[in-house]
Formats: C-alpha cells, structure tokens, sequence
C-alpha cells in the first residue's frame, strides 16, 4: 500500500485548484496513454485492411509491438512555469508518426540521438558544440545517453518541453508522468528505465522540478532528491511505483 505524498485536489468555488499532482491526474493520464495507444493500433490495422491485409515490415513490426510488448507510452502533467499542460509520447518514432495529433515528436533529432557517455563525460571544448545542441532541461545542463535511451518516451516529453520553454526556463515547478511500459521480461510496469531514471533524478536535483510518478494504485509518487543519492533509489521508487522491487505490477 502506497502512502499518496500530497494530498488530493480539492477544487473549491471561484478558486483555482492548487498546484500538487494528484489522484484524478494519474487517471486522467492513464487515459492519455491508453487513447493514443489505442490510436495507434486503429490506424495500423485500418491501413491494414485498406490495404488487403498486409502492411510493410515497419509498420508491421509497429502494431505488433504496440499490440504486445516493446513500446512505451508516457504522459506527463506539466507545471513547470510556461509548459503547464498534458502532453503524451511513444518510445517508437513510427507509431508516433500513425496519430501525430495525440503523440508529440519529443525534440530533435541530436536530443533524441544523445551522446555516448565518452563523450558526455569529456570536458574537452571540442565536444561542447554537440552538447549544446543535444542538451535539455535547466540550462542544456542534461544529454541524454546514446544508442537509443534519449528517444524513450519520458525524454521525448522533457525535449519537447525544454524546446516549449527554452533550456534557460526548463527548471522549477513539477512533472508528473505516468508510465506506460509494456517489458516482455517484466509485463506491465509503471517505471522509468535506469537511463530514464538517472534522467528523473537529473531534473529533480539540478533542475528544482518536483518529479512524481504515478504508482499502480494512482498515487502520485515523488521521487525525493534523497531518493536519488541511495544505492537502493531505483529498487526503492519501483517498490513504490510497481509495488515490488523489481518492476513489473
Ligand atoms: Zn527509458
């Protein structure tokens, strides 16, 4: 059983309500995930059947995974200041170009490529032009990984939203996900890879953003600066967020 860390919204009259994450919004972005995933999948067998029952490999290959496992959907609720608002992605870039209007982009294509952690970690000014044009959050203070971690679907929500705001504005004010990860290892989860994680921690330390991720049960749960130092902060959020250590719920 999951403690909820703030309290629920109370709406009152001729108030606006306040500004903590809470239960409904879990729901609310459940549907979000559920409805462009479910988009995807209409669109992939309409084309389907227009098309006598077959699709190319690609496509093929997409509604399969979108159908099983092997694509994930997030949604996030943004209060950081000047990106307030929902706002949904897709791990895979095809099944985002099937319902762009449901499913943003999620950055460039240098975010989303990142670099390799060489890289990332040589302080050489050779490299601080591609670090600038693959940085997000607070600054362009964070790249992403590369070989493929920078476009999974929480990344793509924090590219698109530094690009809204721009890298100086991408900090303070709270995120919260809810995550819709379909692992052919572990079933139905609601956690972040470690990459994705260690990207969390990143704009809850660095950056000021209060992030929340919604649990099995939707509560929102916050994953506390403190969370991020342990050694133990992954299996100790998935506890939380999956109700076991290891993800999968
Ligand atoms: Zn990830």
């Amino acid at each position: 059983m999951t403690t909820p860390s703030v309290a629920p919204i109370t709406v009152k009259t001729g108030t606006v309500a306040p500004l903590d994450p809470a239960l409904n919004q879990c729901k609310e972005l459940a549907s979000q995930n559920k409805k462009a995933r479910d988009d995807v999948k209409n669109q992939l067998n309409a084309q389907k059947n227009a098309n006598g029952g077959s699709l190319n490999q690609a496509d093929a290959a997409t509604l399969a995974k979108a159908e099983g496992s092997g694509m994930t959907f997030s949604s996030a609720f943004s209060q950081v200041p000047g990106t307030e608002g929902m706002i949904t992605a897709c791990s895979s870039g095809i099944a985002q170009g099937k319902s762009p209007d449901l499913i943003v982009e999620g950055g460039t294509v240098e975010q989303k490529g990142g670099l390799s952690k060489k890289i990332r970690t040589d302080c050489d000014s050779a490299h601080d032009e591609a670090k600038e044009v693959a940085g997000v959050l607070c600054d362009k203070s964070h790249v992403h990984p590369g070989g493929g971690a920078g476009a999974h679907a929480e990344p793509k929500i924090v590219n698109h939203l530094t690009n809204l705001v721009g890298a100086e504005k991408m900090k303070g004010g709270s995120l919260l996900f809810n995550i819709d990860w379909q692992s052919a290892k572990y079933g139905p989860s609601g956690m972040p890879c470690q990459h994705c994680f260690a990207m969390l921690c990143h704009a809850a330390q660095e950056c000021e953003i209060r992030i929340f991720i919604c649990s099995h049960d939707h509560q929102p749960v916050e994953l506390s600066k403190d969370d991020c130092k342990d050694d133990d902060a992954y299996t100790n959020l998935c506890k939380r967020v999956d109700g076991g250590p290891r993800p999968g719920r």
